[in-house]
């Protein structure tokens, strides 16, 4: 007997073979995977259960990943479009994030898993949450979820981005001191909370952000509290002029410096690379998180993903936030990703589906040190699956189940979401979150943000070419 019976489906197990087994069953007990493979042999073996799932004309595969987020920018969303990356930064974003309250960052977290589960991601990394969030309430809010995540408290000691005419908003300013020390109280009181599923890192500033000392001293932190360090680098050109004027070094032999590779260390974005720090990320295995929405919403630039692929480079996927995406959907960012290198290296082989999804599944849970756990369709792992349903004119008819996955589904085909050997998604209905209430707080609390911090969002209509030219914004 065990408690769950999927069956009948196409399982996309993500296991080292990357079998595809159709008419596949997936038996769960408690929190693990305690089998898989074809639906008539794993009924023999286990011929009760708690609970069927016929699961017919649907994907079985692991839930997704997404290795960079920012879950206080989903009230911000829409707030920042079609802006040059400075503006978007000063005037929009941090004035807005500035404004939070406590329970602003509760109500954005929750609106932000909601969009999450019901796109299939299980588990994300959320990089930089800073003290007016509310770390309690929002490690709270993942509690409640049902989802994994790693939570990074953000550390900073640094009111600048990079060069000094970006300051930071005074409502988001931390000090060494209260930065540091509620990164370390939260590592104490939260990692390994939720049956394991909360796990609790640093989150310190892009280079500009944090000093060279307090990047060591985060270093040596993490290694004696055994947990991870994400950071956001050289995702604009800018940050490498940065990294070259102050200290004579590109922003990877910057990180090197200040001893922040390594294999516990998640690198957001990395785009402006040379091949020489691609090999010196490979050598220290230091993961990288791909964002290709952001990077082209933002016009950051091209991250070198497959030459990063080829180097042997671990690199994942990310949403990243609220006004640079503008949502967080993971498989919509699986189809980004793909057809972005595909044109830019003019060459259709280069990123293909399959490549997409490990990006997505089994390069993720490696990125957050969970490869043992998660990640794969496997008896022993832990049961974060999820169901997408195939049953819609743009999956039909079927060919080729990976190719529907990154390039026709979309995050609404999600059916069910399993993480931790429990339903939290079951015929599209979140069982966590009470999905209306979150709605309908987060439209109140994201208007009174906007107003609060003064910032009209409004048309762009009628276009005038001489405004454009000049970079006129809407506020
Ligand atoms: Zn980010």
């Amino acid at each position: 007997m065990v408690d769950f019976l999927i069956q009948h489906g196409i399982v996309v197990t993500m296991d080292p073979q990357r079998r595809i087994i159709e008419n596949g069953a997936v038996a769960i007990e408690g929190d693990k995977i305690v089998a898989v493979g074809k639906t008539e042999k794993v009924k023999k073996e286990y011929s009760s259960a708690g609970r069927v799932f016929d699961a017919s004309r649907m994907i079985i595969m692991p839930g997704l990943i997404d290795c960079h987020v920012h879950l206080a920018q989903a009230l911000i969303r829409g707030c920042a479009d079609d802006v040059s990356l400075v503006e978007w930064l000063r005037e929009r974003v941090w004035p807005l994030q500035g404004h939070y309250s406590k329970e602003d960052g509760k109500i954005s977290a929750l609106l932000c898993m909601l969009e999450m589960i019901k796109s299939g991601t299980v588990c994300f990394v959320e990089s930089m949450l800073h003290t007016r969030y509310g770390f309690d309430g929002i490690a709270e809010a993942v509690r409640q979820s049902g989802m994994r995540a790693v939570l990074s408290k953000t550390v900073m000691d640094t009111v600048g981005y990079g060069t000094q005419e970006a300051i930071m908003h005074e409502g988001m300013i931390e000090t060494r001191e209260q930065s540091l020390n509620e990164a370390v109280q939260m590592i104490r009181k939260w990692n390994g909370e939720a049956d394991g599923r909360i796990h609790v890192w640093f989150g310190p500033r892009t280079p500009g952000g944090c000093s060279p000392e307090l990047y060591r001293e985060v270093s040596q932190l993490a290694k004696e509290y055994h947990t991870g360090i994400t950071m956001h680098l050289a995702e604009v050109k800018e940050d490498v002029k940065y990294t070259k004027k102050e200290f004579n070094l590109l922003p990877v032999e910057f990180a090197k410096s200040v001893d922040l590779l390594g294999p516990n260390v998640l690198l957001a974005h990395a785009v402006w690379l040379t091949s020489k720090e691609i090999r010196m990320l490979a050598k220290s295995n230091t993961k990288v998180c791909h964002c290709p929405a952001s990077n082209m919403k933002l016009a950051s630039g091209i991250a070198k993903v497959h030459e990063m692929l080829q180097a042997g480079v671990t690199v994942s996927l990310g949403c990243d936030g609220g006004p640079s995406n503008n949502c967080y959907d993971m498989i919509r960012e699986m189809k980004l990703a793909a057809l972005l290198h595909k044109v830019h290296s003019l060459d259709p082989l280069v990123m293909p589906a399959e490549s997409v999804i490990e990006m997505a599944t089994t390069n993720g849970v490696e990125s957050i040190g969970l490869s043992n756990e998660i990640g794969a369709i496997m008896p022993g792992r832990k049961a974060d699956i999820i169901l997408i349903d195939l049953k819609k004119p743009h999956l039909t008819p079927l060919h080729n189940p990976i190719s529907h996955l990154v390039y026709a589904a979309n995050g609404s085909d999600v059916d069910t979401v399993i993480v931790n050997g429990k339903i939290i998604m079951e015929n599209q209905e979140v069982k966590t979150i009470d999905e209306k209430w979150v709605m309908k707080e987060a439209q109140k609390r994201g208007l009174a943000i906007t107003q609060k911090s003064g910032i009209t969002i409004k048309s762009r209509w009628p276009l005038n070419k001489a405004a454009s030219q000049n970079r006129v914004s809407n506020i």
